[in-house]
C-alpha cells in the first residue's frame, strides 16, 4: 500500500522477521535431514490422498501468516514425499542432494541474479563460467571450451544437439530450415540403448524421429561400431547426410559405455559431429581406474553432463559442452535491437544469453560451485568410486542367493532378476512369468518403503535394477536389499501359485 513517501508491501518482510523464519526453517531441514534414514523412502500414496491433504480451497483471498505457512509447508514436504536423498534409494538415475546445495539456493534466490547478460550479473556470471571451466577439467575437457549450465541432461544434450546441428550442417540451418536440405534426408545415428532425449530431440527440432538410425549393440550393450560404419556409408552412397553420433558414456539402464574412441575415428573419417551423452557416467571420468572407454570421452565435440547426477547438486543443474567455443554461441546468438550488452571497454562479457536457449537464466551455477570446493577433487573421486564399489558389492551380494539372478554390472548400476527355485527360465512361457513376477516385485519394493528401485529391461527380460547415486548409502542398506527382494519374491511367488 502506497504511502506518503513509503509503501508497505504484504510479500516483503523484514529483516528481524526474515531472520527468525530462517533461523526456524533451517532448523527443521537440519531436522528433516537428521530423520532421513528413520523415515519410509517412499509415502506410496495414491493421487487422491495427496490431492485431499491440499484440498479444493480456491486462491486465498487474504494473505496468510508466513511463519505458520512455513511450517504447514514443510511438514507437507517432509512427510508426503519420496526421498531420492534416502540411503536405500537406488532408483533411475537421480543422486542424493548435498545440503550445500539448499544453501546456496536459498543464497542466489536472495541475490537473485540474472545470469542473461554480465552485465546483470557480474560475478554470478563469473561463477557459472568458473563451474563449467572445473566441471571441463573434473572430465579431462579442455577448459577453453564453450559450456553453459542449464535444467538437466535432456537439456544439456539438446543444446549440444543444436551446437552439432548448426555447425555441422552444409547450409545455414538456422536461416533457411530444413529447406536448405534441397530434399535430401539428414541421418542422426544412436545406439538401442540411448536415452529417450533422442527422439525429442529430432521430434521437436524439426528431424522427425525417423531421421535416427538405431545402431544395434553388442552382448554388452555397448554400440557396435562396424554397423555404424555400415549405415554411415550406404547412407552416403544413398545421397543422404549423416550429421551426427550420439555415443553413450553410461547408459541408463546398465551403465555401457560405448566405445567412444572408435566413434570418434569415424565422425572423424566422414566429418560427422560426435556428441557423447555422459550425463549419468561422465563424471566417472575423473576415476583413475575409470573403464578404459570412458578415458576417451574428451575426443567428442560436445559433452552433455549432469551435475545433479555425479555431482548431488540438488535438481536443476545439467551442463552442455562444446569444445569448439564458437560453435556454441553460433548456434544461439542472435542480436536484439533493445540489449546493448557490449560492454564498456576490456575484454568482451560473457552473455550466456548467447550461449543457449534461455534468456532470463538462474543462478544454478552457485550450488555446483560450491558443492565442488566443498568436497574438492578428492572428494569426488572418493564419492563417485564408492558408489561403484556398493553397485559392484551389491552383484557379488546378489550371487549368494541360489533364486536371484545377477544380470548385469556397470559403473554404479547393478541389475538381477528373480527367479523361484521351482520356475525354469529360458522358455516362452517361464520368461513371461519370471518378467510378470518381477514387475510385481518392483512395484512391491518400492511400496515397502524399505527401499526403492527401478527396473531395466534386458533383451526382452524385466530386470530389477539399483544404481548408487547417493553419498549416503552404506554397505547395511546393500546387504539388506537381495534379502528383501527374495523375500517379496517368495511371498508374491506363493500367493500366485495359489491361486
Ligand atoms: C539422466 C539421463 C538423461 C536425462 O537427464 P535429465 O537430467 O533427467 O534431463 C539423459 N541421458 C542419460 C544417459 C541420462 O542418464
Amino acid at each position: 500500500m502506497l504511502k506518503n513517501e513509503s509503501r508497505s508491501s504484504p510479500l516483503e518482510i523484514d529483516p528481524q522477521e526474515l531472520r527468525k523464519l530462517g533461523h526456524q526453517l533451517v532448523d527443521d531441514i537440519a531436522g528433516f535431514l537428521e530423520s532421513l534414514p528413520h523415515r519410509p523412502v517412499n509415502p506410496a500414496e495414491f493421487p487422491e490422498e495427496v490431492q485431499k491433504l491440499l484440498g479444493s480451497a480456491p486462491v486465498p483471498a487474504n494473505g496468510l501468516d508466513i511463519g505458520s505457512l512455513l511450517h504447514r509447508t514443510s511438514k507437507l514436504l517432509f512427510d508426503h514425499s519420496l526421498f531420492n536423498g534416502h540411503p536405500a534409494f537406488f532408483g533411475y538415475i537421480t543422486s542424493s542432494a548435498a545440503p550445500i546445495g539448499a544453501l546456496a539456493d536459498m543464497l542466489a534466490a536472495a541475490v537473485n541474479p540474472n545470469l542473461g547478460s554480465f552485465q546483470l550479473s557480474p560475478i554470478a556470471t563469473e561463477i557459472e563460467a568458473q563451474t563449467v571451466r572445473w566441471i571441463a577439467e573434473m572430465i579431462g575437457y579442455p577448459a577453453d571450451c564453450g559450456g553453459i549450465l542449464v535444467s538437466g541432461g535432456n537439456m544439456a544434450n539438446f543444446v549440444c544437439f543444436l551446437a552439432g546441428r548448426k555447425a555441422n550442417m552444409d547450409w545455414n540451418i538456422r536461416e533457411e530450415g530444413f529447406a536448405g536440405a534441397n530434399g535430401r534426408t539428414v541421418r542422426i545415428y544412436a545406439s538401442k540403448e540411448t536415452h529417450t532425449w533422442i527422439k525429442k530431440a529430432a521430434d521437436v527440432f524439426g528431424f522427425g524421429t525417423n531421421a535416427i538410425r538405431w545402431i544395434d549393440t553388442d552382448d554388452q550393450l555397448r554400440m557396435d561400431v562396424n554397423a555404424l560404419e555400415r549405415q554411415i556409408k550406404s547412407d552416403m552412397n544413398a545421397g543422404e547426410k549423416p550429421l551426427m553420433v550420439v555415443g553413450t558414456a553410461g547408459s541408463v539402464s546398465t551403465g555401457a559405455v560405448d566405445p567412444l574412441r572408435a566413434i570418434s575415428a569415424l565422425c572423424r573419417k566422414y566429418d560427422v559431429w560426435f556428441h557423447a551423452d555422459g550425463a549419468y557416467g561422465g563424471f566417472a571420468a575423473l576415476l583413475p581406474d575409470a573403464p578404459e572407454e570412458l578415458k576417451h570421452l574428451h575426443l567428442a565435440d560436445s559433452i552433455a553432463v549432469d551435475p545433479h547426477k555425479w555431482l548431488y547438486a540438488p535438481l536443476e543443474a545439467g551442463c552442455a559442452l562444446v569444445k569448439n567455443k564458437e560453435a556454441l554461441r553460433d548456434a544461439f546468438s542472435f542480436n536484439a535491437p533493445y540489449y546493448r550488452f557490449e560492454g564498456t571497454g576490456g575484454e568482451p562479457p560473457l552473455n550466456y544469453f548467447e550461449y543457449g536457449p534461455q534468456n532470463s537464466r538462474g543462478f544454478r551455477a552457485l550450488k555446483v560451485w560450491l558443492a565442488i570446493q566443498q568436497a574438492g577433487l578428492q572428494g569426488y573421486k572418493e564419492m563417485i568410486a564408492d558408489d561403484c564399489t556398493l553397485a559392484r558389492e551389491l552383484f557379488a551380494e546378489v550371487r549368494k542367493y541360489s533364486d536371484l539372478q545377477p544380470m548385469t554390472y556397470g559403473l554404479s548400476i547393478a541389475t538381477f532378476r528373480y527367479i523361484p527355485e521351482d520356475v525354469g527360465q529360458g522358455s516362452e512361457s517361464s520368461e513371461k512369468y519370471l518378467n510378470e513376477l518381477n514387475e510385481a516385485i518392483l512395484k512391491r519394493v518400492q511400496e515397502s518403503g524399505e527401499a526403492y528401485l527401478s527396473n531395466a529391461i534386458i533383451n526382452g527380460k524385466f530386470v530389477l535394477r539399483a544404481c548408487v547415486v547417493n553419498f549416503r548409502t552404506t554397505r547395511k542398506e546393500i546387504r539388506s536389499l537381495p534379502a528383501l527382494v527374495v523375500k517379496i519374491g517368495k511371498k508374491l511367488h506363493t500367493e500366485r501359485k495359489a491361486v
